[in-house]
């Protein structure tokens, strides 16, 4: 099973958010459990969780299809010790608010070093930011996302996010979200059949495909290796829809989410008709 969706509004609260996903024909969906540009937020209700669990019942949304990405504001891998503290203390309330709703996994992006210390020492600072979380919290993973290598961001080669995943001691509490505009900024080149074939290969060798815990499917409006992360809708961008039509038809993407996250919302529905058809849940045929 293919769980395919986009990052939907939890506006109004996280119980609203299954019914969007559903309204635009999603199999899963992403979500901000809380706003994404604030530090502090309100605890979940007894109201929110409740309403959360039932309208995933209703809609048909299985845990394993929700996948909620953190706070923008988190940095795990700050130089600093008070701005460390901070991302670490809003990082765990964000695990725990998933341990509330009941999902499994947590997308983040997992720090930048500002220049203010080595690469080397933000990637072990990143882990042991997820060490000190996942020995809080009992069963939510953590999963880290690959960025586009813009500013001093961290985790825009495979290799920094398998040196994180090393230094992380509950592995099977890990694991790894790969954002498609992200990759082909960072110089991954997942265009053509040939350069996704080499992505993910390299991808299976140097991380592995058991740690692969989510997809962000968005194609980019940077050029490859630009290091600019700028999303694009499906086919609109320098991507094209070449590795959307891969993934859809390669079981090593399935019982993981698939999360749009184009900034066109009115068109969501339409790309996630037209992957659905790839991945064979849709039997009519639409002009693409
Ligand atoms: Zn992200
Ligand atoms: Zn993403």
């Amino acid at each position: 099973m293919k769980y395919i969706g986009a990052h939907v509004s939890a506006a109004g609260g996280v119980e609203n958010s299954p019914g969007r996903a559903n309204e635009i024909g999603a199999t899963g969906f992403a979500l901000f459990t809380k706003n994404q540009r604030r530090w502090k937020a309100k605890p979940l209700s007894e109201e929110n969780i409740a309403g959360f669990k039932e309208q995933c019942q209703r809609f048909d949304f299985p845990v394993e299809a929700i996948m909620p990405h953190d706070s923008y504001l988190i940095n795990l891998g700050h130089p600093e010790k008070e701005g460390l503290k901070k991302s670490r203390d809003a990082f765990l309330d964000e695990l725990q608010r998933c341990e509330q709703l009941g999902i499994q996994k947590l997308n983040f992006h997992p720090g930048s070093h500002l220049n203010k210390h080595s690469e080397e020492d933000c990637i072990t600072v990143i882990a042991e930011s997820i060490n000190l979380a996942l020995d809080q919290t009992e069963f939510v993973k953590a999963v880290i996302e690959n960025t586009a290598g813009q500013g001093t961001n961290m985790g825009f080669r495979f290799e920094h996010i398998a040196a994180m995943i090393e230094k992380v001691e509950q592995k099977d509490r890990v694991g790894v979200c790969i954002d498609t505009a992200h990759a082909y900024a960072a110089g991954y080149d997942l265009s053509s059949e040939v350069g996704f074939e080499e992505t993910f290969a390299q991808f299976d060798l140097i991380v592995g495909f058991r740690k692969l815990m989510g997809m962000h499917l968005n194609d980019s409006k940077k050029e490859l290796g630009s290091k600019v992360d700028r999303h694009e809708s499906l086919g609109d961008g320098l991507i094209g829809w070449t590795p959307f039509k891969l993934i859809m038809e390669d079981s090593r993407f399935d019982e993981i989410p698939l999360i749009l996250e184009t900034p066109n919302t009115e068109r969501w529905a339409e790309e996630i008709h037209q992957l659905k058809q790839w991945a064979g849940l849709v039997e009519d045929k639409v002009e693409s």
